[in-house]
């Protein structure tokens, strides 16, 4: 079966998870992204977020409990269905090694060069791509090594602005980054939230502050949740 995105609402319903038998990682997680929303996800190293994120793209299935998307369980629908419906922006974006038009289209090949253009600029990474001597053409290497970090990350982000997907995953970088090119990547992450159901794995502030809901994570269980002005 389709996974149908009618709203785009995201639902965990008490749920249970571990990798090995012996240690559980995420204990009875039950929350809702209304949609359009955005939750951010606070919590200290291993304490499940990006499990949180792995589990809504099927990465692996739940052990119990049930995650829905506009009422339908996702262990239900093909895997296909749900990846392409549903934006990620990772900490470190590892790109294939073909053009920078690939992996921007990836998952939307049949894209007109002015909306891979147009992307690519709200990502602000078209003027980079621009002075590559073959441009759109230049194959980026093995994992991506011609760009760096926040480059590829543009590429992350252009890829999904031009996927269109009603629910977008974030999972913010931690690595330092200077102010200005950090305020520039907010911008064009704001871009990619804007008007979807948005689950960020928050390291700033300023996401933090913005989030229509916050759940903090601590080994593996929400141990509080609400606004920021609640917190
Ligand atoms: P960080 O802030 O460092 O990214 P996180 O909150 O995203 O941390 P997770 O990646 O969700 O943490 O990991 C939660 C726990 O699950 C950690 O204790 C980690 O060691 C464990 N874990 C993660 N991936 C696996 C795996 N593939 N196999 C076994 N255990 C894993
Ligand atoms: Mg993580």
């Amino acid at each position: 079966k389709e996974l149908m995105i009618t709203e785009g609402k995201v639902e965990f319903k008490n749920v249970n998870f571990y990798y090995e038998p012996s240690r559980p990682i995420l204990n009875d997680i039950s929350f809702t992204v209304s949609p359009g929303k955005t939750v951010a996800l606070v919590g200290h190293t291993g304490s499940g977020k990006s499990t949180i994120i792995r589990l809504l793209f099927r990465f692996y299935d739940v052990d119990s409990g049930d995650i829905l998307i506009d009422e339908q369980d996702i262990s239900k629908v093909t895997q296909n269905s749900l990846r392409s419906k549903i934006g990620v922006v990772p900490q470190d974006t590892v790109l294939f090694n073909q053009d920078i038009q690939y992996n921007i289209q990836y998952g939307r090949f049949n894209a007109s060069p002015a909306d891979i253009e147009a992307s690519a600029a709200a990502a602000d990474i078209h003027d980079r791509i621009l002075k590559f001597p073959s441009q759109y053409d230049t194959v980026v290497g093995e994992r991506g090594l011609k760009l760096s970090g926040g480059e590829k990350q543009r590429v992350a982000i252009a890829r999904t602005l031009l996927k269109a997907p009603a629910i977008v995953l974030l999972d913010e970088a931690t690595s330092a980054l200077d102010t200005k090119t950090e305020r520039n990547i907010q911008t064009s992450l704001d871009r990619v939230c804007e008007g979807r159901t948005t689950i960020v794995i928050a390291h700033r502030l300023s996401t933090v502050v913005h989030a229509d809901q916050i759940l903090v994570l601590h080994e593996g269980h929400i141990v509080e949740r609400g606004t920021h002005d609640e917190l």
